[in-house]
């Protein structure tokens, strides 16, 4: 079966280790951006040089029309989504709770939650058996941060990915009967731009100290569990959390 993945913000880090993954394992890929052209395009020149299909699209998930154009360009240039990996995410500057702005919260929930959602509701639409789809399986990416809490610092990116948990949770048993798994991964620190652009360049070095494993992830690590979950080796899983966080 032609295999398809929608991988949001698959320019860099976590998504962009993944999209080169699926396309070593034949998936042809989609990856969606915020802003970083040049990073998407280099992603999608990697994953054609593997032999596999590939686009790059400028799509805010936060902004339910640019989802549904990337779902359509989707279909139009590389045929109905088999995989969504709901990744674009943000964590906002730090703050604590009593000073949070606004604005920073907003945006963290359109983002990570209702991006999340939008474009799961696009997936469904083209995955559901009860639509003439043929099934297909989302991978949520929450964190750690969902079960720390993030005293002090990220409370409200903590509580955004306790709500992609709770999706993942509610959705799971809502479309298993339409041939779709959905799982998350909690994933642990890993080495990304996200620090440094969030303002906390030193988390993963500290994060390293505290880990049973002694370091941060890497971008693979994420995508390894991310492929496993979406393959047919895992068919019977469905509504999991899988923790990918190095023993924290
Ligand atoms: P990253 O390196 O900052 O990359 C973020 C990606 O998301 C980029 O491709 C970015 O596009 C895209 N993006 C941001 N806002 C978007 C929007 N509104 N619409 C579409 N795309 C958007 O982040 P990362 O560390 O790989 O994180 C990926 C996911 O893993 C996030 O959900 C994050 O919360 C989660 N996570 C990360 C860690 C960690 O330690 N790194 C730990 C746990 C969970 P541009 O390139 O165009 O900016």
């Amino acid at each position: 079966m032609k295999r398809t993945a929608i991988i949001t913000g698959g320019s860099r880090g976590i998504g962009a280790a993944t999209a080169r993954l699926a396309a070593r394992e034949g998936y042809d890929v989609c990856i969606s951006y915020a802003s970083d052209q040049v990073a998407a395009k280099s992603v999608v020149d990697d994953c054609r040089a593997i032999g596999v299909n590939a686009i790059h699209v400028q799509a805010d998930v936060a902004d339910p029309a640019q989802v549904r154009d990337l779902f359509s360009r989707c279909d139009e240039e590389l045929g109905g989504v088999t995989l969504l990996v709901n990744n674009a995410g943000i964590i906002g500057q730090a703050s604590r709770l009593a000073e949070l702005g606004d604005d920073v919260l907003k945006r963290t929930f359109a983002v990570n939650v209702f991006g999340s959602i939008y474009c799961s509701q696009e997936a469904i639409a083209r995955m559901a058996k009860s639509a003439g789809g043929a099934g297909g399986s989302i991978v949520n990416i929450s964190s750690i941060a969902a079960t720390l809490g993030s005293p002090g610092e990220y409370i409200h990116y903590a509580s955004s990915k306790g709500a992609v948990e709770t999706l993942t949770i509610g959705l799971a048993k809502e479309v298993g009967a339409e041939g779709i798994r959905v799982n998350a991964i909690r994933a642990g620190t890993t080495d990304t731009d996200i620090h440094a652009t969030s303002g906390n360049p030193d988390r993963p070095a500290a994060y390293a100290k505290a880990a049973p494993l002694g370091r941060v992830g890497k971008p693979d690590d994420i995508a390894e569990a991310v492929v496993w979950l979406a393959s047919d080796k895992a068919s019977f899983t469905t509504g999991a959390v899988l923790s990918v966080a190095g023993g924290v």
